[in-house]
């Protein structure tokens, strides 16, 4: 128990030792634990080393390219990889996953975050913390919540409206937390609504303990706490990294002058106690590096995107095509972004020499731009002569840099990549682009050009060689996109309230984030959320829906009516055309990665959770199932949807409270409200009060009174209805 331990003990368990440690307390055997980085991979501070080096670990795919390939059973297995790395270099806590919603293309930490859709990195980032935790290592959730910016980080208020923070930002956290049950949350750097994340007792108290049961520790983000009295008043554990002895002692002195409850500062420590003691579980252990790098190089060739492919050109052959591989990219790969979460691979695999080993055809290789991405027409013009002289020719293009601390100042590609693919477009009729980026670039209108496009993210240490594999067949491509490819960066929902200024970033687009916003404006978009090809073909069947006590139940028959065995993304969007509150034209509720062999038929069997089907009531402050029917689109993208099937859900049993404040429209528009109502005018008109009941009755006159409060109606000179008879009506109506 925690309260064994002095004040200052327990204050000083509150922070960290120093950056990757707990503090020890020697009289109470406490002893310090492991933390770090996290989360595609474990970036242990190498001794003596600076901030960034981490020992030489596996480098996972980062969550941009893991979150592409839509399958929780890959993010738990790299969850439990990474969990027997940690076991091998003594960490507790992993810090990861991020599941921040990607709100903006210019995100500077897109390539650490899952997905624009709450559903899709809930379900990835749950997996992944399961695989994590089966092995004893902790992780830790972050941030929380609404980090979806680099810029001004440390001290921007995301201003939300409740209903989108609840939809949307949180939802993520709130799947992760309920199912996974993860050992620690970080709270954000931000604010939110103008309270600093780390000092928010709405946030880290009430939504997520009280309501969402989470029986963990809060760590802060390195250096994200202003005031430790706050934020362990708000319900914050652990603030990182230490040591930090003048915090501790103001914590101390807080307690003993009355300014601070000691029950919390005891809770705290009690918590900072409780995750040591946990991880004291945790039994030695080592990894196969070998192994772990086949299966970053399996999730790698799931993660990468195939977006065009006219005439079929790909896969190449294997022989026989003499290719040339252009672009820097190809030698020198760029397979990770830059922060905190770098790591030191064990090893790396590049495309060339994964090209070179995949065919007995020739290969040549031309870097086409300096390696710093600035134009030079002499390799440009190499290039162009290589792929005029060979069968094929591969372009390797992308973004220069993402880095944790700044946001993107575009989606364009440098402006030499652009000039390299449309040379060698010009050159070669049989040319294929491949890209590496840590979040979207744009793809109009140069895409056109070349028949064959291919997103390749950022895809850790095995990106050559899963390049490779999917370039050659080895792989039937079978990511999806997990955010959406805009025509132009102006046409993305959040593109007017992006980054925000003075301090502030309106949350503007609310709901309507990422595709949710394009579909509500019925934009065009170069490739849609949800998008790729294959290598075969796939057809739908009828969709069945049925509303079970837990949710509906999708059910599809997929058949693989091409030539080579693939995998589908079969996606469940569901819309409610009756809604009674604003809501996205479709969600995406359920997904299954689903493996076909050529000519077999899949029965596919989606299960919609009925939590997943609420909205976020403001007037109750609680989720709501409205009753009715629920449309479920069932298809292979958010705009390729090719069956769909309605289930009539049962409602929940909710009923907002009527009140004098309440309209004439609200009063009907309620069973009993409207009985009361049409009663009382009755009566009044009995008394010779003039026929209200007949105004009621003449929808004109009834739209034009429908909004008034009864309280205002009341109030009217000269109306017939009393305060004292609308006293009565109130208690009637909710009694
Ligand atoms: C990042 C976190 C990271 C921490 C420790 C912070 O700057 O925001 O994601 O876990 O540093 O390196």
């Amino acid at each position: 128990m925690a309260s064994e331990l002095s004040v200052d003990e327990q204050a000083a368990l509150t922070s960290g030792a120093d950056l990757w440690h707990t503090t020890p307390i020697e009289s109470a055997a406490v002893p310090a634990i492991t933390v770090t980085d996290g989360p595609h991979g474990v970036r242990l501070q190498a001794p003596g080393a600076d901030l960034l080096t981490g020992r030489v670990a596996t480098c996972f795919p980062p969550a941009v390219a893991s979150a592409s390939t839509w399958d929780p059973d890959l993010l738990r297995r790299m969850g439990e990889a990474l969990a027997d790395e940690c076991r091998s270099m003594d960490v507790a806590v992993l810090l990861g996953p991020g599941v921040n919603l990607k709100r903006s293309p210019l995100g500077g930490r897109n390539f650490e975050y899952f997905s624009e859709d709450p559903l899709l990195a809930g379900v990835l980032a749950t997996e992944w913390v399961r695989g994590l935790q089966s092995r004893g290592v902790g992780a830790s959730v972050k941030h929380f919540a609404v980090n979806s910016q680099e810029t001004d980080r440390m001290r921007i208020s995301a201003d939300v409206d409740e209903r989108t923070l609840r939809e949307m930002y949180l939802r993520a956290f709130q799947r992760v937390v309920t199912q996974a049950r993860p050992w620690t949350i970080m709270a954000a750097y931000n604010k939110i609504n103008g309270v600093y994340a780390t000092q928010h007792h709405w946030l880290l108290t009430q939504v997520l303990r009280s309501e969402w049961g989470f029986d963990g520790l809060v760590m802060s983000d390195w250096g994200a706490v202003a005031d430790r009295c706050a934020a362990v008043a708000a319900g914050l554990d652990l603030a990182m990294p230490g040591p930090a002895d003048a915090g501790d002692r103001e914590l101390a002195e807080a307690v003993r002058e009355g300014r601070l409850d000691p029950a919390l500062l005891a809770t705290a420590a009690g918590r900072v106690r409780a995750l040591v003691e946990r991880a004291a579980a945790r039994q030695p252990g080592d990894y196969d590096a070998d192994a772990h790098h086949a299966l970053a190089r399996e999730i790698a060739g799931r993660a990468i995107v195939l977006l065009k492919n006219d005439g079929g050109l790909l896969p190449l052959p294997g022989q026989g095509q003499s290719i040339a591989v252009l672009g820097e990219f190809a030698r020198t790969p760029r397979y990770q972004g830059g922060g905190s979460s770098q790591i030191t691979p064990t090893r790396l695999d590049d495309a060339l020499t994964a090209i070179t080993a995949a065919t007995s055809a020739p290969v040549r290789f031309a870097p086409g731009y300096a390696p710093d991405g600035s134009q030079d027409e002499t390799l440009r013009t190499q290039a162009a002569e290589l792929a005029a002289a060979s069968d094929v020719a591969l372009v390797f293009a992308g973004s220069l840099h993402e880095t944790e601390g700044a946001d993107r100042d575009g989606i364009d590609l440098p402006a030499a990549h652009l000039a390299l693919i449309e040379k060698v477009a010009a050159a070669n009729p049989r040319t294929v682009v491949v890209l590496s980026n840590g979040a979207v670039l744009r793809t109009t209108p140069w895409d056109a050009s070349v028949p064959a496009l291919v997103e390749g993210w950022l895809l850790g240490q095995a990106s050559g060689t899963a390049i490779a594999d999917v370039l050659f067949g080895r792989v039937n491509p079978s990511g999806r996109l997990a955010e959406t490819i805009p025509l132009r960066l102006a046409d993305h929902p959040s593109y007017l309230d992006f980054p925000g200024e003075h301090g502030h970033v309106r949350y503007g687009e609310g709901l309507h984030v990422g595709y949710r916003g394009f579909d509500a404006r019925e934009q065009q978009v170069a490739y849609e959320f949800g998008f790729g090809l294959s290598y075969t073909t796939f057809e739908y069947g009828q969709a069945s829906a049925v509303a079970t006590s837990v949710g509906i139940d999708v059910r599809i028959p997929v058949t693989n009516t091409g030539g080579r065995d693939g995998r589908e993304v079969v996606q469940v969007y569901v819309s409610v055309p009756g809604s009674g509150v604003r809501r996205a034209p479709r969600e995406l509720r359920a997904f299954a990665s689903v493996e076909i062999a050529a000519g077999q038929t899949a029965d596919v069997l989606l299960s919609v959770a009925r939590e997943d089907l609420a909205y976020w009531d403001i007037r109750l402050g609680r989720w709501v199932v409205e009753g009715g029917e629920y449309h479920c689109a069932v298809g292979a993208s958010s705009r390729d949807l090719r069956s769909t099937a309605v289930a009539v859900v049962a409602g929940d049993d909710v009923r907002a409270p009527l009140t004098a404040e309440s309209s004439v429209a609200e009063w009907l528009a309620d069973p009993r409200g409207a009985e009361l109502l049409m009663q009382a005018f009755t009566a009044l008109a009995a008394d010779g009060e003039g026929s209200f009941g007949q105004h009621l009755a003449n929808p004109e006159l009834l739209s034009f009174i429908g909004s008034m409060p009864l309280a205002r109606m009341a109030a009217f000179p000269g109306s017939p209805l009393t305060q004292e008879t609308l006293d009565k009506l109130v208690a009637a109506a909710n009694a």
